[in-house]
């Protein structure tokens, strides 16, 4: 018992919400079955090849297929091929631009760098109408973001950096480095270098920017190893404003968050960005190794890694699975609006019988305050009229012992049950009496009831049963 305390004590709190079901996902299990049903359905889409413009990239098994969740509570599922180390190509992109948001703000890193999709390639030889990069989540953009951190120290210490800002924010060691795609990288870098050259010319760089070194760590950054589980726990981090789930270390402030989801909404899919926000709604970014970072904010974080990828350059299975969740849970930033309507997608944050739960209490409370078009509003939709709580106190017991007359009378025409008994036994026309309602007493005793129906046990019993149904 006492290591059992001290381990919950230890949880801050995480082994005590988990037992009472109030974690984020409270039935995680029908998550992981749903999951495991999506993984199979998206696994037949071959369609797609790897990027072949660097070998390393070209000769990645096509096969290759893992999904991992991380919940904003820590609760993980992963599926495939989740622990092979692939380079996160353009997954750097939001990690590099939080960071340079982190070091500078957001005023100076917009100095640098716009916030407009561009509708362009990934690497077109384009910048806004004032020389800037459009956004943080495109090469050009990303090479500025590098620029600006920590430019004066070495670039072995600003690579250091990065890499251990990765491992905060996957709150693991599982963060590698793959040289053969950094020197590949380095080779067939042309688009990249004309980039950088481009924007000198435009006078886009902070002063003193060591141009080649820029992008020497761009590369490099590029080429930082993850896998699917931990890249996870990074878009997790990321769905918890910046926290890292499993360890508790604020890694970027809220803000900084917020921004770079803001933009991962608009820019992260390449130029397939803007269906993506209208069709998944949520932010997402891919790479060109077909790792793709999807954050449903205040849920969860989820990385999908297949590397045959779409002409746009985002993995095919996952831009697939990513419709897939949406298609069944209600994750689209705006699902809100028309939840309710004709839609099934499911509330995996709701808890276990919770919309039958609020739908009883809403009765209750009507019946208790002689809300007649509450009343009516409820019973019209999914109440069931002898819903009762914990103590079998059903809406006729609650309206009787308030004497609301017309609440009482409504309520035995839509189907309530005169002689119900609560757990003490009591009927409601026991409450009415009890309270001197005459009126609504008569009304109940015009139904023939004086007596409960049955022997008090058995009916609470059965009330009891039904309330746990309700
Ligand atoms: N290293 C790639 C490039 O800069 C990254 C491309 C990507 O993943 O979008 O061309």
């Amino acid at each position: 018992m006492e290591q059992f305390a001290s381990i919950c004590e230890a949880s801050g709190g995480l082994i005590a919400r988990a037992l009472r079901g109030d974690l984020v996902i409270p039935d995680f299990g029908r998550l992981e079955r749903e999951l495991r049903e999506t993984y199979d359905l998206v696994r037949g889409d071959t369609r797609g090849a790897t990027a072949d413009y660097i070998p390393q990239l070209k000769r990645v098994d096509p096969e290759k297929f893992g999904i991992a969740v991380c919940t904003i509570d820590g609760q993980r599922f992963s599926i495939g091929d989740t622990n092979d180390p692939f380079c996160v190509q353009s997954l750097c992109k939001p990690v590099n631009y939080s960071l340079s948001l982190e070091e500078h703000g957001v005023e100076v890193v917009h100095r640098h760098i716009g916030r407009e999709p561009s509708g362009r390639g990934f690497n077109e030889l384009s910048l806004t109408a004032d020389g800037l990069p459009h956004n943080p989540m495109i090469n050009s953009g990303a090479i500025m973001a590098c620029s600006m951190l920590r430019a004066h120290d070495e670039l072995a210490d600003r690579f250091d950096y990065v890499a251990e800002t990765w491992r905060r924010l996957c709150g693991s060691d599982r963060v590698g480095f793959n040289n053969s795609v950094y020197l590949s990288e380095r080779r067939t870098a042309d688009r990249n270098f004309s980039l950088g050259y481009f924007m000198r010319e435009r006078g886009a760089f902070p002063e003193r920017t060591d141009l080649l070194e820029t992008l020497e760590f761009y590369f490099q950054c590029c080429s930082i190893e993850l896998d699917t589980e931990a890249l996870a726990v990074v878009a997790a981090t990321l769905a918890n404003a910046g926290i890292n789930p499993l360890t508790n270390d604020r890694v970027f402030n809220p803000n900084t968050v917020r921004h770079c989801l803001s933009l991962m909404s608009s820019c992260g899919m390449y130029d397939y960005s803007g269906e993506f926000a209208f069709t998944i709604g949520l932010p997402a970014k891919s790479g060109v190794s077909g790792g793709l970072m999807l954050v449903v904010p205040g849920v969860m974080g989820v990385c999908v890694w297949s590397p045959r990828l779409d002409s746009h350059g985002n993995s095919v299975r996952g831009v697939a699975f990513c419709k897939e969740l949406v298609n069944r849970y209600n994750f689209h930033a705006f699902d809100s609006l028309t939840m309710g309507e004709d839609t099934d997608k499911r509330d995996p944050r709701r808890k276990k019988n919770e919309a039958e739960i609020s739908v009883t209490m809403r009765l209750l409370y009507a019946a208790s305050q002689g809300d007649l078009d509450e009343l009516r509003a409820v019973l019209a939709t999914e109440a069931e009229p002898n819903a009762a709580d914990y103590d079998g106190r059903t809406a006729l017991h609650l309206a009787a012992s308030e004497g609301h007359v017309a609440a009482v009378r409504y309520l035995l025409v839509s189907g309530a049950r005169p002689d119900v008994t609560d757990r003490w036994g009591g009927t409601p026309l026991t409450d009415a009496l009890r309270g001197e309602h005459t009126e609504v007493a008569d009304l109940l005793r015009c139904k023939g009831i004086g007596q409960p129906a049955k022997s008090p046990t058995k009916r609470t019993k059965e009330r009891k049963d039904h309330a746990l149904q309700s």
